[in-house]
């Protein structure tokens, strides 16, 4: 049997990262067992369901390099299908016509939370005629659920979870508009997808039990389920805008790379020893749902960010000067342009060293796409007093004539004029930073102006010291 797996999101606007992790998992689970991960786009909800809502879903996935085996199958085309199957329970006596009113709900809602039990439909239509009914009537469609006995299921995270038939009432499969509900039609789409796992998130647990039923009123197998544990944020509470990112598009902006996430998102629930970094294949190679725990798990921003630090370091400097480039486009102090990207990926060893969000990535960079005179941050500007702006006119006359102006050759030239000049490097190359960058961070001085060439140092320099 192959396996089968599949992600099926509903098109809020949104891809969090609960569901980015469920779709994860069902990713990884298909890969390692050279099975198939789909995608179904669950857009019943016509009005929130938008183009741009469903490509908030594509975008992500192929960000986070997730691509589903198959065309996404739209649960909205599908649904002659679900009545086709809601008529078929009818006629099989497997369901049947509730012509209920709201206010009748009501009411038996009203007096089972009286009798202290949950406010249920009572099956009040379950036995009945329904020429019994007012002519014309709309009604809805109810399976019959079974009373006696009880629905285990054997899940693969959760083990054995069980409840009471008793404890649950006649699920409606069709609404009195005509419409099927969502747990009727995600039945039928697992089934004609021949989905083998549905692995989702446990807050879909008490569905499950519901679902079984209309598979085994149709006599179709059941999938096996996987219910993960959700994401709760760093205090244990469930997570929210307050803690931080928490849709894809937010960590996204917020300078995680793709890869970073998705193997911060596997570690979160998931294990494999002491194993931290995994690479894709790696994680294909070792995943299982054995791995994974049953508690939910605490989202650690600063350990995401550590993590986003070791792939930037190991990232290729051409991707991360686009990305770079990308994130200034827009910023009217820097020049996005050849020259700047040519600097930006000369430079990139020194900076990707030290940045762990790419933001902060794009922040370091930024001095090479501005215009002298810069503006001078307070340290900057307290070391470039007068003595200073003096050692950085000394220094310029040195820098001029060196060829080539690459970084070897000007660190030499710096370390002679430190010590004819009886400086510490330091001394020489803090207000060089302050100069060329208007802070006093930099990657090392000599690949710094090597990556801005010489008339631009000169011209900082310049600027710098009132001589611009
Ligand atoms: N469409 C559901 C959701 O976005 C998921 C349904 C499922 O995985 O069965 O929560």
């Amino acid at each position: 049997m192959t396996v089968r797996t599949r992600f099926a999101p509903s098109p809020t606007g949104l891809l969090h990262i609960g569901n980015a992790r469920a779709a994860l998992f069902n990713y990884l689970f298909a890969r390692h067992h050279k099975g198939e991960f789909l995608l179904r786009i669950e857009d019943t909800d016509r009005e929130r369901s938008t183009q741009k809502a469903v490509d908030v879903i594509l975008d992500g996935l192929d960000w986070l390099d997730l691509k589903p085996d198959a065309a996404p199958v739209y649960q909205s085309t599908r649904q002659q299908r679900h009545t086709d199957v809601a008529q078929e329970l009818l006629s099989r006596g497997l369901a049947y016509k509730c012509f209920c009113t709201a206010d009748e709900l009501k009411l038996m809602r009203e007096q089972a939370v009286a009798q202290g039990l949950p406010p249920r439909y009572n099956g009040f239509w379950r036995d009945r005629d329904p020429s019994e009914a007012p002519s014309g009537a709309p009604f809805s469609v109810r399976l019959k659920a079974p009373k006696e006995g009880e629905t285990v299921i054997e899940d693969l995270v959760q083990g054995a979870v069980r409840v009471a038939n008793a404890e649950m009432d006649d699920l409606i499969i069709l609404r009195s508009d005509g419409s099927p509900t969502y747990l009727h039609a995600v039945v039928c789409d697992d089934h004609d997808m021949e989905i083998t796992h549905v692995i989702r998130g446990d807050d879909h647990l008490t569905n499950t039990f519901r679902q079984a039923m209309i598979y085994r009123a149709m006599g179709w197998a059941l999938p096996q389920f996987a219910h993960l544990p959700l994401i709760h944020g760093p205090d244990g509470a469930k997570l929210s805008k307050r803690h931080g990112a928490q849709s894809v598009v937010d960590f996204r902006e917020a300078g995680y790379l793709p890869e970073a996430l998705c193997n911060y998102l596997l570690r979160l629930g998931w294990g494999h020893g002491d194993a931290e970094i995994l690479s894709r294949e790696a994680q294909i190679a070792l995943f299982d749902l054995d791995g994974v725990g049953r508690a939910p798990s605490r989202m650690d921003y600063t350990k995401l960010a550590h993590l986003n630090g070791v792939y930037l370091r190991e990232a290729d400097p051409a991707r991360l000067t686009e990305d770079v480039a990308a994130r200034l486009a827009d910023r009217s102090d820097v020049i996005v342009d050849d020259l700047f990207r040519e600097r930006v990926l000369k430079l990139m060893p020194g900076l990707q060293a030290r940045a762990k969000l790419l933001t902060d990535l794009a922040e370091s960079a930024a001095f090479l796409g501005k215009k002298p005179p810069l503006s001078f941050d307070a340290k900057a500007e307290k070391l470039l007093d007068a003595p200073t702006q003096a050692i950085l006119r000394r220094i310029a006359d040195k820098l001029a004539p060196l060829s080539p102006f690459d970084a070897p050759t000007i660190d030499a030239a710096l370390r002679a004029f430190a010590e004819e000049a009886g400086l510490k490097l330091g001394q020489v190359a803090q207000p060089l930073r302050a100069a060329m960058t208007g802070s006093l961070v930099s990657p090392g001085i000599d690949a710094t102006l090597a990556a801005l060439g010489r008339d631009d140092v000169l011209a900082r320099i310049g600027a710098a010291t009132g001589h611009g």
